[in-house]
């Protein structure tokens, strides 16, 4: 009978299989040997050899480089977001021009811009322009007078804030993303160590109050432009209430109602009555309608925004889309309200009559679903025959006022407002007056019917005294030039 082969002449299948990898005769492992004792020869085999070592020995290494990588990575991420604080603020924020004309201002007396910025290599101009004169629609002299401020470009910067407190700030232009009026949508993202949060709170502060500081004494006007409303040229200076002459008791009227309104908000919340009063000052061009708001904006501390009814591309739906985002603290002023009703009543066979708001826009805009809470709103008419009397309604149209051709009070005063400190006995403005009625100009020649009635507007007397600046006597032999012109056909 055969016997088994010897016991240590056989040989385990992963001795055999290894010997065979590494080509080496090794000797036969016993039997008897425990499992332990085999695999640790088989990996002390393994790693003896300098091949599998080297190459052991770098995967390793790469595996704990990126370990380490991706812990570091993981450690700053989580560092940063414990130690540091960002702030975005979009340029849809009424905060973002604040903020970038913060960032501009120079820190330093003396100092320029680059100094508060460090290490800014970008820089962006910011022109505005406006007109000396004001921005609305008669002034006559319009000096076009531009102001340039320096603001951080697109890009990476750090501030110094204080001695020792530093912001990174970030201003990027969005690829892809536009605002609703076609611009590149942007955002200005502030960064700061955890530690410095609260500098946030002065950070915003110091911007409102030096956006407030441009503003100071100045009327701030929207006008609505690509769908929404847009600051118009620089902020003007106030307009004295003083400098507008009403009729005797008109302005003072109007004055005082617009102000009881304006202390009545609770009044009005209690009651659920929507918070809006509408004004509508109609009559012919020239009278002061649009100075008086300019100047009643002024004396509240309100802004102005201005939307022409008259205008091409003002559509129902941009009308209602402004009206529901009116700006904040202002008086809304619609002028030309007829051209919405011109609109329906002439539309031309090819469906344009010249303007896009129709008179249910208006109505709707006025006081329809999507009407905004809390209003003042001033419409202006040369032409109050035209409206639709659904206009006249409390809500749309709470009070209704005719500022129409100068009248002899109005002609006083504006004298008195020119000439007052040189003609101090009032002999000058006697005879001014006495001219403007002999030429009928206040409807009629007291002593002489045969005399045209006639009338001038309150536009075409300034216009007279500001020719004859310091000239009285000038002013008074030039009166004959008030008398409206007739235009032949
Ligand atoms: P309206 O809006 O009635 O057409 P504006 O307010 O635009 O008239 O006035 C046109 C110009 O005439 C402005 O420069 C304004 O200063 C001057 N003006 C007209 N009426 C008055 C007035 N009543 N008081 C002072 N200025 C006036």
């Amino acid at each position: 009978p055969q016997s088994a082969p010897p016991l240590q002449q056989q040989q385990s299948p992963i001795a055999a299989l290894t010997s065979s990898i590494l080509g080496q005769n090794s000797p036969p492992t016993p039997i008897s040997s425990t499992t332990n004792t085999r695999s640790s020869s088989v990996l002390d085999t393994l790693f003896s050899n300098p091949v599998f070592a080297g190459g052991f020995g770098l995967a390793s290494l790469g595996a704990a480089v990126s370990l380490g990588r991706r812990g570091f990575v993981a450690t700053t991420s989580l560092l940063r977001r414990q130690l540091l604080v960002n702030v975005e603020i979009s340029k849809a924020d009424p905060s973002y021009p604040w903020v970038l004309a913060w960032l501009s201002k120079p820190r330093d007396p003396g100092g320029f811009v680059a100094s508060r910025l460090t290490r800014m290599r970008n820089l962006a101009i910011h022109t505005s322009t406006s007109s000396i004169a004001g921005p609305m629609r008669h002034d006559a002299s319009r000096v076009t007078h531009a102001d340039f401020r320096v603001q951080p470009g697109y890009g990476r910067y750090l501030v110094r804030h204080k001695p020792g407190v530093y912001i990174a700030v970030n201003r990027e232009k969005a690829s892809t993303a536009v605002t609703t009026t076609g611009e590149p949508h942007e955002t200005l993202t502030l960064t700061l160590l955890y530690k410095h949060r609260e500098m946030l709170a002065d950070v915003f502060t110091e911007a409102h109050a030096l956006a407030q500081s441009f503003n100071q004494g100045r009327t701030v006007v929207y006008t609505a432009r690509n769908m929404s409303w847009q600051v118009l040229g620089k902020p003007k200076i106030k307009r004295p209430l003083g400098s507008v002459i009403l009729d005797e008791g008109v302005k003072e009227s109007i004055v005082a109602d617009v102000k009881e309104f304006i202390s009545a908000q609770q009044w009005y919340t209690e009651r659920g009555v929507p918070y809006r009063r509408g004004y509508l000052l109609y009559g012919p061009p020239g009278t002061g309608k649009t100075s008086f708001i300019q100047a009643l904006a002024g004396e509240l501390d309100y802004s102005v925004a201005m939307v022409n009814l008259s205008e091409r591309g003002v559509t129902d739906d941009l009308l209602a889309q402004l009206l529901t985002n009116l700006p904040e603290r202002s008086i809304l002023l619609l002028e030309d309200v007829d051209a919405a009703m011109i609109n329906r009543r002439q539309r031309d066979p090819d469906g344009y009559s010249g303007a896009t708001v129709t008179a249910s826009g208006l109505l709707n805009a006025l006081d329809g679903l999507a009407a905004g809470e809390d209003r003042i709103a001033f419409l202006t008419t040369n032409h109050i025959d035209q409206l639709d009397p659904a206009l006249i309604r409390p809500g749309r149209v709470d009070m209704m006022l005719r500022i129409g051709e100068a009248t002899r009070y109005q002609a006083a005063q504006m004298w008195d407002r020119y000439y007052g400190d040189i003609d101090t006995d009032r002999s000058g403005r006697e005879r001014f007056l006495r001219r403007l009625d002999e030429l009928g100009l206040f409807g009629g020649n007291s002593q002489d019917p045969s005399v045209p009635k006639r009338h001038t507007s309150t536009a075409a007397i300034q216009g007279l005294f500001q020719f004859n600046k310091g000239d009285m006597e000038g002013a008074i032999n030039m009166a004959e030039g008030l008398i409206p012109r007739t235009f032949e056909p």
